[in-house]
């Protein structure tokens, strides 16, 4: 595979580079219950992919090259532009400088053998290409209520997600609040805050697009690898 250029997100004129990937795992119920579970968790799940994984809109999707079953999860993404530790609720975002939508790819075969197994998820969540992201917006409170977004996921036009973020079992204020006091939250950093239900799988030749109204909409092809 090609190495791919360095990333750099640009934001009323301010550059951030990405610089870590969190990932938030089962955080709307009904995405709990279609894979089978019926816990809630106590505390938000994390999970990280590697910067490298990221894959802007248009640009090629490859197949991975191992595992059989390939899903979509779309989720609303935050980038972060403000460095905090222990951030409140009531400030939380402030630190928030973009946000979009993005793919959080997951190879559900592997996912399952490595659950049963008690094992790390890497395998079947930081593959290369993992991350498709869309374009990031500026974020003003004044016109995105990070509390009540709506946001969808086509494959080949027909509808397969179709989320709300007021549906998060951990809401974005706590997210935030959470993650700073595991981690320093640095600008450049990414989070993806889970998917709503209706994942499914993917093959060779799908389109897919994620939308929301006042972010925008960003699609992929997927290609034999
Ligand atoms: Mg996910």
């Amino acid at each position: 595979m090609e190495k791919s250029k360095a990333l750099q997100f640009l934001i009323n004129n301010q550059s951030f580079d990405p610089f870590r990937i969190f990932c938030i795992g089962k955080n709307y119920d009904e995405h709990i219950k279609e894979l089978g579970g019926n816990q809630r968790p106590s505390e938000p799940v994390v999970f990280m992919k590697p910067v490298s994984s990221i894959v802007p809109p248009e640009d090629i999707l490859f197949y991975p090259c191992y595992g059989a079953e390939l899903h979509h999860e779309a989720e609303m993404v935050l980038l972060i532009g403000k460095e905090g530790k222990d951030i409140s609720e009531e400030n939380a975002y402030s630190h928030i400088v973009g946000v979009t939508l993005g793919l959080d790819l997951t190879l559900r075969d592997v996912q399952s053998k490595l659950k049963k197994s008690g094992l790390p998820w890497e395998l079947s969540k930081s593959f290369e290409q993992s991350a498709p992201l869309g374009h990031f917006k500026a974020y003003d409170s004044g016109s995105i209520d990070l509390e009540n977004l709506s946001f969808s996921c086509c494959v080949n036009g027909d509808l397969r997600q179709n989320g709300n973020t007021g549906d998060m079992i951990f809401p974005i204020k706590s997210l935030i609040k959470a993650l700073s006091g595991w981690w320093t939250l640095r600008p450049g950093d990414i989070i993806f805050t889970g998917t709503p239900s209706g994942v499914g799988p993917l093959k060779i030749g799908d389109k897919i697009e994620i939308q929301n109204s006042d972010i925008g909409s960003f699609s992929w092809e997927i290609t034999s690898s």
